[in-house]
């Protein structure tokens, strides 16, 4: 990438209204950091986010999907209603920043800036609160357990937008690698589906010296992950994107032992779900036919995980521009490549329009690393483009 950083047109860029808080925003930031909480237990953040919003005049809903939290803003007479969301879960990670704010609990970890998006979030509500220059209805929801892919749903599934009906709802992720500030948009899939197989291939065992009285699964295993790359590279139509990674086998416990089975684990993405299907019809196909021809077994369980990130068009554009009009050319990409990990975020688009953007974190570590925190540089910058989304979408 080729693009540059230049922090004198963020700063210039900044709503002043939100630089002048910042530093509280900051200690917040680093106070959810120092007090990470896993999927489904966000206790005391869900707790401070419900509080702070009461103090600046939201109607705030908690208990929705557990620790998820609804803020709502009403100004004006206007008949529209815009959602944004911030996760807000930590990671099963060890912390190794060394960081004075680190993790006080072992083993977990914000490896993933929730606890800057739900910052970032906090910043946007005090000044929109404070100055409501905006025609409609706010919705800020703060949504538990995005890690293990759980939180959107359960949000969904307990009535999120039956409660808070929104025109459009808009979600973001900092981004590691790519610069501090920098906001990137994606008009359809953004992030990809991400599914599992878990394979068993059954076949006879025996002594490692009289193979022939064998069906040997690890020579099968060996073969099937072979033949698995021919379905990226001759199944799915070359335009497309799709992953098909071997990530674990295992099988066997001796060097003289031809063992009873393997077991493998593979985790499959693409962005298109014409592609989701053909992946989800082809590897079983394939697994079974290989064992078979061989006179072994294969039994595969197909877990289906997150659907895609799929942008709606018109509301990606309509955020894009306010981040060209707020930024400026070199702190935008309208058309910024695709990520071919996965959000929870992607069930709110299936339910509602919109659209999840990135913003860049510098170069930090890479997320779910325990080396990994969020950048404070993006708060004010973030803040800034979620007042701008509201002020534009309800005038
Ligand atoms: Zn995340």
């Amino acid at each position: 990438m080729t693009v540059h950083t230049h922090p004198t047109a963020i700063a210039s860029a900044i709503e002043p209204g939100i630089a002048a808080h910042l530093d509280t925003f900051v200690a917040l930031r680093r106070d959810f950091h120092r007090y990470p909480e896993l999927a489904f237990r966000e206790a005391r953040t869900s707790a401070k986010v419900a509080e702070l919003l009461t103090s600046w005049g939201y109607e705030v809903t908690t208990g929705i999907a557990g620790t998820g939290v609804v803020g709502t803003l009403r100004h004006g007479a206007g008949g529209k209603a815009i959602g944004l969301r911030a996760d807000m879960d930590a990671l099963p990670i060890h912390e190794e920043t060394g960081l004075p704010y680190a993790s006080e609990t072992t083993g977990v970890m914000h490896a993933c800036g929730h606890d800057g998006h739900i910052t970032i979030l906090l910043a946007a509500a005090r000044h929109l609160a404070e100055t409501r220059n905006f025609d409609g209805t706010l919705h800020l929801i703060f949504q538990p357990a995005e890690e293990i892919g759980a939180g959107a749903r359960r949000m969904l599934a307990e009535g999120l937008f039956e409660r808070f009906p929104v025109d459009a709802v808009f979600g973001l992720h900092n981004w590691p690698g790519v610069p501090t500030g920098y906001f990137g948009f994606v008009a359809g899939a953004a992030m990809a589906s991400v599914d599992k197989a878990l394979i068993k291939v059954v076949g006879k065992g025996g002594h490692g010296a009289a193979p022939h009285e064998t069906v040997d699964p690890i020579l099968v295993a060996a073969h099937l992950i072979t033949a698995l790359q021919s379905v990226v590279s001759r199944n799915v139509d070359p335009r497309q994107m799709a992953i098909v990674t071997v990530g674990s086998i295992h099988g066997g416990t001796a060097a003289n032992v031809i063992p009873e089975s393997v077991d493998l684990q593979l985790t499959i993405r693409s962005f298109d779900p014409a592609v989701r299907q053909l992946l989800q019809r082809r590897i079983p196909d394939l697994v079974e036919a290989q064992a078979a021809a061989f006179g072994a077994m294969a039994e595969v369980d197909y877990r289906l995980g997150l659907p895609s990130v799929a942008n709606h068009v018109a509301e990606t554009e309509f955020a894009a521009a306010v981040a060209l009009d707020t930024f400026g050319r070199n702190q935008v990409d309208p058309a910024f490549p695709p990520r071919t990990a996965s959000e929870d975020f992607a069930y709110f688009l299936e339910a509602k329009r919109g659209s999840s953007l990135f913003v860049g974190n510098g170069q930090s570590a890479s997320l779910h690393n325990g080396a990994y925190d969020f950048n404070d540089a993006l708060i004010a910058p973030a803040a800034t483009f979620w007042t701008r989304l509201t002020e534009r979408f309800l005038s």
